[in-house]
């Protein structure tokens, strides 16, 4: 007989795992609803173009591609952000701005499966498009700090940067779009060495050079004194300084919106995806040094996929990565399905039909009430009801039935007593 194990990187969610996931899940449609965002689902499937058209190589080479029966070439989606900017391009060209688009969905990269890093793990999106103002992406980052808080973790961090500082450099020095992007690539990995090496190669001038060293240097938490020596660094670089100028009304406009959360600013900071074009940002809890969401300023994506120009900006928490913090820091709730069961049995066997009408009847009434469906005894219908948190139990007898009762066992105090049929729902209900 064959055994048959889940593919490499992927992942059975059972009942207790899923409940996590559900959870986290919940937090985010909450904050859907609270900052006015409305959920879309788009497929699993998007032509591999779509997906690669801006996505930088890293994740381009890591995608599940393949040709379908017609000979298309398709990819299971690494992210949502290109499939959700092809529905605005297409399909909501006429809805009135700023629009603001969620999701949740799963995603699929050929990843090194590790601790954080799964081959099919869970996004969730938060998407405004028709907004290039600076009070756009300040909302980006005030919906991320408002789900961390619901999610319960009071110790994080956002690490910022704007990637139109580097490119405004790079471009003022005529480097190429596609050697920028080879650039940002390295610096997304943090191999600013072999990024220095590509810039001696493309011959940039000892001033591009030297101020990319400087910006590196450019990261602490100390943001105010960060963008002051950035200006000096950037002196007479009027598009770069635009950018600090951009990154500094972001900054404000998130501290007027009642976000306190520690800034680890970092001017050098690149991201994978090729499509930003301003503000970038990550995520972070102590103690866990993957970011657990991360997002930015897109505005010319909407455009390259056929719809009208549309500035946008937005995030995509990662729901598995939040899911690895709450359970490191213990902050899920000790019991995530609030439903209290309780479980119907027949005593005596010809009682069944009387006890499947009984359960019925609770049902009707918003109890979830379930029958013993085994036809096993009352002792092991009790003990199953035990390990499986059941709140009460109803049993049903001949005895009592004759005079109109039931008992009633709550399964947590250990405890049972004889209940009138007409009181059961009041009593289960309204203990
Ligand atoms: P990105 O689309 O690369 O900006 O990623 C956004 C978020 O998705 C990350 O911060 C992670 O939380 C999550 N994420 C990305 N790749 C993976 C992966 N392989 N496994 C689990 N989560 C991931």
């Amino acid at each position: 007989m064959t055994t048959y194990r889940t593919v490499r990187g992927m992942r059975d969610f059972l009942p207790a795992d899923l409940a996590k996931r559900r959870f986290v899940e919940e937090k985010v449609r909450e904050c859907f609803n609270f900052y006015g965002y409305d959920e879309v689902e788009t497929p699993i499937l998007e032509s591999f173009d779509l997906i690669s058209a801006k996505a930088g190589d890293e994740i381009r080479h890591r995608m599940y591609a393949f040709k379908d029966l017609g000979g298309r070439m398709i990819a299971l989606r690494p992210e949502i952000t290109p499939s959700i900017a092809r529905v605005v391009a297409n399909k909501l060209r006429t809805e009135v701005k700023p629009l603001k688009l969620g999701y949740i969905a799963n995603c699929f990269r050929y990843d090194n499966p590790q601790m954080g890093r799964y081959r099919e793990f869970w996004q969730a999106g938060f998407e405004l498009f028709g907004s290039s103002h600076p009070v756009a992406d300040a909302e980006v980052l005030a919906v991320n700090n408002e789900l961390m808080r619901r999610l319960g973790f009071t110790d994080f961090s956002i690490k910022i940067g704007h990637v139109a500082i580097l490119r405004q450099v790079f471009t003022d020095e005529g480097v190429a779009e596609a050697d920028q992007n080879r650039l940002m690539e390295l610096m997304d990995k943090q191999e600013h060495t072999k990024a220095y090496h590509l810039l001696s190669d493309l011959k940039v001038s000892d001033d591009c050079q030297a101020t990319m060293k400087g910006l590196f240097k450019l990261r602490g938490t100390d943001w105010k004194n960060l963008l002051e020596k950035g200006r000096q660094l950037l002196q007479q670089k009027e598009g770069a300084l635009a950018a600090l100028d951009n990154l500094e009304a972001i900054i404000g406009f998130t501290r007027s919106l009642g976000v306190k959360t520690e800034l680890f600013m970092d001017l050098g900071f690149a991201r994978g995806l090729e499509y930003y074009t301003g503000m970038i940002f990550e995520v972070f809890v102590p103690g866990l040094g993957i970011a657990l969401g991360g997002g930015g300023r897109y505005d010319h994506l909407v455009e390259l996929f056929g719809g009208e120009p549309l500035p946008a900006v937005g995030c995509a928490p990662g729901i598995d990565r939040i899911a690895l913090a709450l359970e490191k820091k213990g902050l899920f709730p000790d019991q995530l399905t609030h439903v209290e069961k309780v479980l119907v049995v027949s005593i005596q066997k010809e009682l069944l039909p009387k006890a499947l009408e009984l359960a019925s009847n609770l049902r009707k009434q918003g109890v979830a009430a379930h029958n013993e469906v085994t036809g096993r005894s009352v002792g092991s219908a009790l003990s199953y009801a035990g390990k499986k948190n059941y709140r009460y139990a109803v049993l049903v007898g001949s005895t009592e039935l004759e005079r109109q009762c039931v008992i009633l066992r709550d399964m947590k105090a250990e405890a049972q007593r004889e209940v009138p049929i007409t009181n059961l729902f009041n009593e289960i209900a309204f203990r």
